[in-house]
């Protein structure tokens, strides 16, 4: 399935609930959040539903996201059903890894294809102040358990805010003692974000080099995303970056977004989409859901314009309803 402009689309983010056990400050606000009814989230039935049109169409890759994917129960299902749709090569996860000790046999046995973890800092009180709950050890026991499951590929996402205390190289510290790539995420100004100055590339980059060596650039293509690696010497992981101001990616971006209400959400700064909830309720057929889909996937918009004057129908959800 290819847009307007040339880009083929084969890769799907679907967020299966709002909710989240943490409230991270650039993400979802301590109050206030308007909890969405289990009506207005799509059933496991229905997100199956959708999946199949979606990969009909040539979606190959589905990363399950949230709110906090975990706090909905019997995701290992879903995980199971959409693993044998016809066209999907890959099922994996992002969650903040509070509950993911517990769910990790499950998973595993549904078949997921590699997990990513949020983790900010490794710091307790920091990360009680980043998230505005305590639960780093539960965090880095799911860590050290996803560790025992090496046919399953981890990640780790951090989102520098840009405050010493994060002390975001430690994060780093994964990828050398670990064979786990580490992630550092721009802070991207949707929902709360905005608050946040974003850290470059270039100024991690820096420091990495005077801790940790000169690094090389990692030629070959790791993983489905925007993210690009560098190696540095005698690390096991590698260092990533997923640089969506400073290194703009829109002329390759390969992905749509599902809410969890139901939405097809086709860019991440934009509210342009089709609603398919709706339809699905109405009773569409497979052959109208088809032709929405690839409607809205064809008007999908050129590129974002953070940080332009003039930016039209910009996004005013929370990445917590939106997915990452
Ligand atoms: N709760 C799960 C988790 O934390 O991985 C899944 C949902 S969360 C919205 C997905 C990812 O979006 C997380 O890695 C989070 O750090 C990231 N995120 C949230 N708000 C962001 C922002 N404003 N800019 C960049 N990344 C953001
Ligand atoms: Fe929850 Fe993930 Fe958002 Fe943090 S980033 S509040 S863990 S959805």
């Amino acid at each position: 399935m290819f847009d307007k402009y040339g880009r083929e689309i084969d890769y799907i983010r679907i967020s299966v609930t709002d909710r989240c056990n943490l409230r991270c400050l650039y993400c979802m606000p301590e109050e206030g959040v308007s909890m969405v009814s289990h009506e207005e989230i799509l059933s496991y039935d229905e997100i199956v539903t959708l999946a199949e049109v979606f990969a009909s169409l040539g979606i190959r890759k589905i990363k399950l996201t949230g709110g906090e994917p975990l706090v909905r129960r019997d995701l290992p299902w879903l995980v199971k059903k959409l693993k044998v749709l016809p066209g999907i090569e890959k099922v994996t996860l992002t969650t903040n890894g509070l509950f993911l000790k517990e769910a990790l046999g499950e998973l595993g046995e549904a078949g997921i294809d590699g997990i990513n973890l949020s983790l900010d800092t490794l710091n307790p009180e920091v990360f009680a102040e980043i998230t505005r709950r305590r639960g780093l050890d539960k965090v880095l026991e799911g860590f050290y358990e996803a560790l025992k499951y090496p046919e399953i590929p981890l990640k780790i996402n951090c989102v520098p805010l840009g405050r010493e205390d994060q002390e975001v190289l430690e994060i780093a510290e994964l990828a050398r003692h670990y064979p786990v790539h580490v992630r550092y995420i721009e802070m991207m100004p949707i929902g709360l974000g905005r608050q946040f100055r974003s850290v470059g590339e270039e100024e991690l980059l820096k420091q990495l080099r005077e801790k940790y060596g000169t690094p090389s650039p990692c030629q070959e293509k790791l993983g489905n995303g925007p993210a690009h690696y560098y190696s540095f010497p005698g690390f096991f992981g590698k260092i990533g970056f997923i640089s969506a101001l400073s290194h703009k990616f829109c002329g390759s971006c390969n992905r749509v977004r599902l809410t969890s209400q139901g939405f097809l959400k086709t860019c991440l700064q934009y509210e342009t989409g089709t609603d398919l909830r709706k339809l699905l309720r109405e009773g569409a057929s497979q052959e109208t859901l088809k032709r929405a889909v690839e409607q809205a996937i064809r008007d999908k918009p050129q590129s974002h314009r953070f940080g332009e004057k003039d930016t039209g129908e910009v996004e005013t959800h929370m990445m917590s309803q939106i997915g990452g």
